[in-house]
């Protein structure tokens, strides 16, 4: 028997009349539609006229149905994939049975559309040759500023999701761990009424997003310039990241970030760091 074809179909991240002629096509035409959250989806299949049967697929039941669905498609049936907006897996469901589906052999379509990182990073202004998407950061603010030092020396411009209440803490652990002249873009409500794109560095951006509350509202798209230090270890590049760390922080704790960044002994950089801060 013919295999069906799993579709991975791109929703609007706003604005409804970003929705492609091929997604409406093909949620027309599939078996079945799992989505993120079906009561959310119902409204945009009605807007343009679905009547497809839907099913749902979120973080808590992704595990369970993957094995149904696969059984589904195994059979001949079509399934598309929606989420509440954007690209489905992109931050939201359907890795799993994406999985799952190349695993059993059964064919994947993607019908792209919109998608915030890429819609944000392209009118973002900052460098978009390279890039990494680190989706949200951790709640926790300990793991956050963790996985922020990490990405000090990451020269590809780094891209984030961020909800609204925890914009300021999010701005405010960019501006302790990139300092407060790296560059960066909030792009708040894209597609939206309230579209806001601003560029400017991580201080400025987190007084003016302090100083307007309704700057805070909404959904977000953080974008960090890359560090223009290149990342080779040499000695001479270790004094560098050391004397930035300086400026921001005490000497033992910027030796301790500084040997995370580049793999050398605590020890050694922190007599480094104290030779340094006597210059
Ligand atoms: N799959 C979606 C995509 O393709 O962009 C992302 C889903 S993720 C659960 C939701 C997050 O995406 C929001 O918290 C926000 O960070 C970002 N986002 C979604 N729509 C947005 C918009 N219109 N403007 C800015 N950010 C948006």
């Amino acid at each position: 028997m013919k295999k069906g074809t799993l579709y991975l179909i791109a929703t609007p991240i706003g604005n409804l009349e970003d929705m492609t002629f091929r997604a409406i096509n093909t949620l027309k035409k599939v078996d079945l539609v799992a989505a993120e959250d079906t009561r959310h989806s119902k409204k945009l299949l009605q807007h343009f006229n679905i009547s497809t049967p839907m099913i749902s697929l979120h973080a808590f039941n992704e595990a369970g149905r993957v094995k149904q669905l696969i059984a589904q498609l195994e059979e001949g049936k079509s399934i598309g994939i929606i989420s509440d907006a954007g690209t489905p897996l992109i931050s939201d469901p359907g890795y799993p049975l994406v999985h799952a589906a190349h695993a059993a052999k059964i064919p994947v379509a993607p019908i792209p559309g919109a998608c915030a990182a890429i819609t944000a990073l392209c009118a973002s202004g900052l460098p978009t040759d390279r890039f990494i998407f680190e989706g949200f950061l951790p709640a926790k603010k300990s793991a956050r500023l963790n996985r922020l030092e990490k990405l000090l020396i990451e020269q590809r411009s780094l891209v984030f999701y961020e909800s609204p209440h925890r914009i300021i803490d999010m701005l405010t652990d960019l501006l302790s761990v990139f300092g407060p002249d790296r560059l960066a873009t909030i792009a708040r409500e894209l597609t939206k009424q309230f579209e806001t794109i601003r560029q400017d560095n991580i201080s400025t951006l987190l007084e003016w997003t302090k100083e307007n509350p309704e700057q805070q509202l909404g959904e977000f798209v953080v974008i960090v310039a890359g560090t223009e230090i290149e990342t080779t270890t040499s000695d001479q590049e270790v004094e560098k990241i050391l004397l930035i760390l300086l400026s921001e922080l005490h000497t033992k704790q910027a030796a301790s970030l500084c040997s995370k960044i580049t793999g050398k002994k605590k020890n050694e950089l922190y007599e480094l760091a104290l030779k340094l801060s006597e210059k």
